[in-house]
């Protein structure tokens, strides 16, 4: 009978993503609903030692697959070694990050073994279904250009699968947590495995700043007005030790990167503090943000969808608040650095 939630942690230079730790956190609140256990997975080449790493997230068990053709990710073997994880120990669900990684393996995984897959999942439920009467997860997505959220189950086929992106769910680390097994799953692996050639690997130099790991984002939406303002709000960001952000629309209008947009189609982000100033508070864009420890807005409209989930308001426009804002937080780091 299927058994347990299987989390692919992926490592890239023997290095794990932070995706995959969010998942075993939040794999282990489902497995509780479940009564059931977290197990991680690893597949690469020398990952056996990684595996320690991963009780502290919420692993209670990890698996892995070694083998120096898994040293890069390649399609094909990683599929075959993830099909061969899944068929000997039968799992309830596998969780995977929404990486490219990961949005190229699950579905071809999928298709192998025969179930469903959800893609880019923001909430996921373990909930009793009222067909079946078993316990299953309620994967929830946004649905029709994010306009409605679908909560999609999969009844009938083993294991049920979904992916997360990065960001999405909560990271929760528990040092004093219990150490458990680590077990290889033994993969024959032939030279047929390996359909490509890998000549030359070129590492992009990647200096976009990650607005993924800022404590403190301050964000601007249309209601800037116009590119140049945001050299006001990093100014803010600066004082304040944190990056600036985006909505979409400005995205799209070119006046900042694309790696500085928040929301469905940007990025997921959970800061300390999210300044939202001149964003209406679309659903797309609330999908990156809502998950922020405290949440400002500063928007002109005072029934802007925004307020609904801020935990504090001002109702003016931005270009009278910003001076003074800026102003009150440069006054308020002097005084404390006398
Ligand atoms: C499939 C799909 C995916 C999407 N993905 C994303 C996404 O990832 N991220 C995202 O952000 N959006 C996304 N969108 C777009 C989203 O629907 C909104 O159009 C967008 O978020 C609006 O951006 P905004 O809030 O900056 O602009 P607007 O909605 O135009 O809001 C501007 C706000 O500024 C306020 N304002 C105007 N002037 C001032 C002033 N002087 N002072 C103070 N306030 C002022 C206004 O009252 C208003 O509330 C997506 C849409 C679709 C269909």
């Amino acid at each position: 009978m299927s058994k347990n939630i299987y989390v692919i942690v992926e490592q890239r230079d023997g290095k794990m993503l932070k995706v995959g730790l969010e998942l075993l956190s939040e794999a282990k609140k489902l497995a509780a609903e479940l009564g059931q256990s977290v197990v991680g997975v690893l597949m690469g080449d020398k990952v056996k030692d990684l595996g320690n790493d991963l009780f502290k997230y919420g692993a209670d068990e990890v698996v892995y697959v070694e083998d120096p053709i898994l040293k890069e990710y390649v399609t094909e073997p990683y599929t075959k070694a993830l099909t061969k994880v899944i068929q000997d120990e039968d799992p309830e669900i596998v969780l995977y990050g929404a990486t490219s990684i990961g949005r190229d393996l699950a579905p071809r995984v999928a298709s192998r073994i025969h179930t469903g897959l959800t893609a880019d999942c923001t909430k996921l439920t373990i909930e009793m279904d009222k067909k079946t009467n078993q316990k299953l997860l309620m994967m929830t997505r946004p649905a029709f250009g994010g306009n409605i959220m679908a909560t999609i189950v999969c009844r009938q086929y083993r294991p049920q699968m979904a992916t997360v992106r990065p960001g999405v769910m909560e990271l929760i680390e528990d040092a004093s947590a219990k150490v458990g097994n680590i077990r290889e799953i033994k993969v024959d692996f032939v030279d047929a495995d390996m359909n490509i050639k890998i000549k030359e690997i070129i590492k992009e130099e990647h200096k976009a700043t990650d607005i993924t790991e800022a404590k403190i984002l301050v964000s601007g939406g249309r209601g800037i007005g116009s590119p140049e303002y945001y050299d006001t709000l990093s100014e803010l960001a600066d004082l304040l030790g944190g990056e600036i952000s985006s909505s979409r629309a400005n995205v799209d209008a070119g006046w900042i990167a694309k790696d500085r947009q928040v929301g469905q189609t940007g990025k997921t982000v959970r800061p300390d503090l999210y300044l939202a100033c001149g964003i209406s508070g679309a659903i797309q864009h609330l999908a990156g943000m809502e998950g922020s420890d405290c949440i400002i807005a500063i928007n002109k409209n005072d029934t802007a969808p925004i307020f609904d989930v801020s935990d504090l308001g001002i109702v003016g426009d931005i270009k009278q608040v910003m001076p003074k804002l800026i102003e009150a937080v440069r006054k308020y780091k002097e005084e404390q650095a006398v």
